[in-house]
């Protein structure tokens, strides 16, 4: 492997600054104001986040330590401080809120429900006494499966409440993934739903717990189901019980449990990989602190926002931006349990209008397809509402950055690309909105109290604009993972090791621009290595993206005698999917397209157009996967998440 940099070779100049309607009702309206929390953050790292954790938090027992690394790099923040989640979210906000919109949800039929602060108060200490009458005790572990209803964010809540560890697992994973994980937790009770209502199908969620309890979690002891989509299941006596049994005749306040800020509030395992489930370990004191601080700087909460976030809960995503953050400022989230394109694609414009979204936060993978679309369902709805976008979970192309602009925010509405990780806990890079002038495909610059940097192989600052590197952040932050369950070595091995405990490894490459705004090139296991050249696969796919007829693109690498690696190419043609002379011709035209956009050494050496590309649960593309096809090895991935089965004959060129 050669020790080159990772070269960049896609210039992006556009730059859009806040504009002033945005800027005249930000929380932090200017870059002096921005500067100055960056330079008090510089200037005393552990007094920064101390202060905030004083003033955002309520303690039941203050803390007199603040960041303790003596046990580095399992860092502990807010070590002797008491807490508790739900409290922050909840109750402290019942005197002045008690009557407000804590939760508006939407079911995919249409039915609608609001929750009043009050009311998610209600039903979360009823839920906690009912888990607590399950025996289900501090520091136990709670698996929920369950599809996007209010009753999954009651269900963390109730755990937070008593101090019971959550584990969601998302509604749309098999009974094997389900097994694993309650395995690997040793949770004692699941709390699941009849099934879950999807793309106008039932997602069979508490067979699937039976499915899995029959092969093994010999550690539950209970299933708690909701009724939802009322399909037939089976209760075992003295195992199951319904929801509604389970808190009939509790008392509709609990006192929580009051933790220490290391307690772990839940464990959450990452999405893309193979082999054996990570079980990232989030705290409390300090998970709840990062929430806190990214909805008021990214976000710009204020308390006449309908924010919404479109991820599952089943992500960290929907953890940190559905069920605590905006509950922890007293917001309103809206939560929706369906698919985007039911009845049709122009279904998120319909809820943003009719419930008035303000902020809206999705995947670029959501914003390609809807993208693919086409610009009429966006046009029939009335979007004036929304003041704020983001994107998070890929990096986002410039192509579908400014449609995104254009289409959805009007040119009104800034867009805060958030990069992030299940392990980081909180948004990590991203613009603050009224702030920091944006410019599409680049997440900007490193929040407040955040040592993003990138460095070369020695661990050493890049220092030169434009030339990529590893992403690494150089001092603890308080959301920051504390480990992987029960794996504290693998914890260890996987983001530290590499630069011998000094810097988190996050896995990804980047570069800093002139201006350091950082611009994300992929993942460092997909680095392109092309004549001694080493491409981050984002740039060849911007550029295919950036084509007037690519919607969406994926680019591997396979071995090549004389370059090392070729380029190979997945693409995903607007409209039909092109085949003979057509395919030939715009394979010409792609490749000379991409010499031009962004240099020779980028050309594509195979195209392959393809009706859709292979994703995770999560929405990401398989890149592995992909790898392997184009290498023509057999597949040995699980390819069950894969839409259909004839996709993989056209990925391999054979349909
Ligand atoms: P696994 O770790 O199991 O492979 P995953 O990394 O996809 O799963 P997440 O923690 O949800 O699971 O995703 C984090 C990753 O997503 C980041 O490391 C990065 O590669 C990508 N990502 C997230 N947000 C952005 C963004 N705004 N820009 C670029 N990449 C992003
Ligand atoms: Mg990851």
């Amino acid at each position: 492997m050669t020790q080159e940099n990772i070269e960049s070779v896609l210039i992006e100049k556009r730059v859009f600054p806040p504009s002033d309607e945005f800027r005249s009702r930000a929380r932090i309206a200017s870059k002096k104001d921005y500067d100055k929390l960056r330079s008090d953050a510089n200037k005393d790292h552990e007094a920064f986040w101390g202060e905030l954790a004083k003033t955002e938090i309520d303690w039941h027992k203050p803390f007199t330590t603040t960041l303790d690394s003596s046990r580095a790099p399992h860092f502990a923040w807010f070590t002797d401080g008491e807490l508790n989640v739900s409290y922050n979210c909840i109750d402290r906000h019942l005197k002045d809120k008690g009557d407000k919109t804590a939760i508006v949800f939407e079911g995919e039929k249409g039915d609608t429900r609001h929750l009043t602060y009050k009311e998610l108060h209600q039903e979360v200490c009823r839920l906690a006494n009912g888990l607590k009458a399950k025996g289900i005790a501090n520091g136990d572990r709670v698996v929920i499966y369950m599809p996007m209803v209010p009753e999954a964010v009651i269900a963390m809540h109730a755990c937070a409440r008593i101090g019971a560890i959550h584990s969601v697992v998302f509604g749309g994973f098999s009974a094997e993934s389900l097994k694993d994980r309650i395995e690997d937790a040793g949770a004692k009770a699941v709390i699941t739903a009849d099934g879950g209502t999807r793309g106008g199908k039932v997602v069979a969620l508490k067979a699937a717990c039976d499915e899995a309890l029959d092969h093994g979690c010999k550690t539950i002891k209970t299933i708690i189901v909701l009724k939802r989509a009322g399909n037939a299941v089976n209760m075992k006596t003295g195992r199951d019980v319904w929801w509604s049994d389970a808190v009939k005749g509790q008392a509709d306040t609990c006192d929580p449990v009051w933790n220490n800020a290391e307690h772990p509030l839940f464990l959450l395992y990452t999405s893309g990989s193979t082999g054996k489930p990570k079980g990232i370990q989030h705290c409390t004191g300090g998970y709840l602190l990062g929430t806190i601080m990214t909805m008021k700087w990214v976000f710009d909460i204020q308390d006449s926002d309908i924010f919404w976030c479109t991820a599952d809960v089943g992500w960290v995503t929907g953890h940190s931006y559905v069920a605590y953050g905006p509950l922890a400022v007293g917001g309103t989230v809206l939560m929706y349990e369906g698919a985007p394109t039911v009845p049709d694609a122009g279904r998120f414009w319909d809820i943003c209008e009719r419930h008035k979204v303000t902020i809206f936060y999705t995947a670029p993978t959501a914003i390609r397809a809807l993208m693919k679309m086409g610009e009429e369902y966006p046009n029939k709805y009335d979007l004036s509402s929304i003041r704020l976008l983001g994107t998070v979970g890929e990096p986002i192309n410039p192509e579908a950055w400014m449609w995104y602009y254009q289409v959805i925010g009007k040119e009104r509405c800034p867009i805060v690309d958030t990069w992030w990780q299940t392990e980081t806990g909180a948004i990590m890079i991203s613009p603050v909105p009224g702030a920091v002038d944006t410019k599409p495909g680049s997440c900007t610059l490193p929040l407040p109290g955040i040592a993003a940097d990138v460095v070369d192989e020695e661990g050493n600052s890049i220092g030169t604009p434009d030339k990529g590197g590893y992403l690494v952040v150089k001092k603890p932050w308080p959301a920051m993972l504390r480990t992987i369950w029960n794996d504290d070595q693998r914890y260890i091995d996987t983001y530290w090791s590499k630069f011998n405990g000094r810097y988190y490894l996050a896995g990804d490459s980047a570069r800093q621009d002139k201006d350091g705004y950082f611009w994300m090139m992929g993942r460092i296991d997909d680095v392109l290595n092309i004549s001694g050249h080493r491409l981050g696969t984002m740039e060849v796919e911007s550029a295919l993206v950036a084509h007037e007829r690519v919607a969406e693109a994926a680019v591997v690498g396979r071995p090549d005698d004389i370059k090392g690696e070729a380029i190979f190419a997945y693409v995903v043609i607007k409209g039909k999917r092109p085949v003979d002379g057509d395919a030939e011709a715009l394979t010409r035209e792609l490749r000379e397209w991409v010499a031009k956009e962004i240099g020779p050494i980028a050309k594509p050496d195979d195209i392959r157009f393809s009706d859709n590309l292979p994703k995770t649960r999560s929405g990401k593309i398989m890149r592995r996967l992909l790898r392997v096809i184009a290498r023509g090895e057999e597949i040995t991935q699980d390819t069950s998440t894969l839409e259909n089965e004839d996709i993989i004959k056209q990925l391999r060129g054979q349909a």
